[in-house]
């Protein structure tokens, strides 16, 4: 296979896949015998939150990355990561960037990894201009560019750090959208317990249909600016796809409980919701039961779940089109 085969192969406007769908622990989570973190079932196994993100832009399949936690490299070796085009990042939280060295594959050849091998620095040559792009709040910047000192201060070449391109998106919103690849991308700011969060709108559209994939995730908030913003992003559209942060049953500080992710769900109106950034209370199975019998708690969910549409636990690996 060659590395663009993956990629060139998309029928769909977009692709989103699930990357990691557990939360800051992972799941299993480390010495627990629970019966969820001990379960056999594949998708009760749940790397850290992250997605990526294909288009079609004129033949050329594109990539971007949703966050990048410390599985990152696991996640990439799955899904035969062989090119990126950016990074999208919810918020510098340590289960969403403590992967961000193992972007140097994509930013820079002159890597510990690559200085032996010819044909891997043919394939990822030195990136050229500032490096490859990082979106991000200017909240979430101000953290990156203190925490991860390091990469930004001046050092050695072949210094094994990544080249990157903090692109601020503060002035972007739905009437002035980043245009990438042929798709605009919409931030939306989430509350995250004492910290802001951005959630990203995807939208492309393509013989006069307009799509959308939102992804939003930290949040255990978000206010009424925010969902005017999505319902605006989706005007004469469809959302076709909502992946959002939905912890647990029960009620968490910072994080979206099951009943607060069906509420937004249900004023968000995508055609399929999918809960990610689980933890290990609830199997897979077990959270597709409670679902089943909740959404008829909420009158615009029953009405989606009795169309096409559908509430469900995301799961590492699960492809989503529009
Ligand atoms: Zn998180
Ligand atoms: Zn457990
Ligand atoms: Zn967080």
């Amino acid at each position: 296979m060659t590395e663009k085969t993956l990629f060139t192969k998309i029928e769909a406007v977009m692709k989103l896949t699930v990357l990691g769908s557990g939360t800051s622990h992972g799941v299993p989570v480390i010495s627990c015998r629970c019966r969820v973190c001990k379960s056999a079932d594949s998708r009760d196994r749940r790397l850290r939150a992250s997605a990526l993100l294909t288009v079609d832009d004129s033949g050329t399949g594109r990539n971007f990355l949703i966050d990048v936690g410390p599985d990152f490299r696991e996640q990439a070796l799955r899904v035969d990561l062989c090119s990126l085009d950016g990074v999208f990042l919810t918020h510098p939280h340590a289960d969403h960037i403590h992967g961000i060295d193992d972007l140097r594959i994509f930013s820079r050849k002159n890597s510990c990894a690559m200085n032996s091998d010819a044909e891997l620095a043919k394939r990822f040559p030195e990136t050229s201009g500032k490096g490859l792009p990082v979106y991000m709040s200017s909240e979430s910047e101000k953290l990156v560019r203190e925490n991860f000192k390091y990469i930004f201060m001046t050092h050695e070449k072949g210094g094994g750090t990544p080249k990157l391109d903090i692109v601020c998106t503060d002035s972007y919103d739905e009437k002035n959208p980043l245009k990438i690849s042929g798709m605009s991308v919409v931030p939306v700011p989430l509350v995250h317990g004492c910290m802001n969060t951005t959630g990203w709108i995807f939208i492309e559209e393509k013989n006069e249909e307009k799509h959308c994939i939102a992804y939003l995730t930290d949040c255990n908030a978000i206010t009424e600016n925010s969902l005017e913003r999505i319902r605006a992003c989706s005007a004469g559209g469809v959302i076709d796809h909502l992946v959002i942060d939905a912890l647990r049953l029960r009620p968490h500080s910072t994080h979206n409980s099951f009943d607060q992710a069906l509420a937004y769900a249900d004023k968000i109106g995508a055609v399929h919701t999918w809960f990610t950034h689980l933890s290990h209370d609830y199997t897979h199975e077990e959270i597709g039961t409670l679902l089943e019998s909740k959404i008829l708690e909420h009158e615009n969910l029953r009405k989606i779940a009795a169309g096409a549409g559908s509430v469900e636990p995301a799961f590492d690996g699960l492809e989503l089109s529009c």
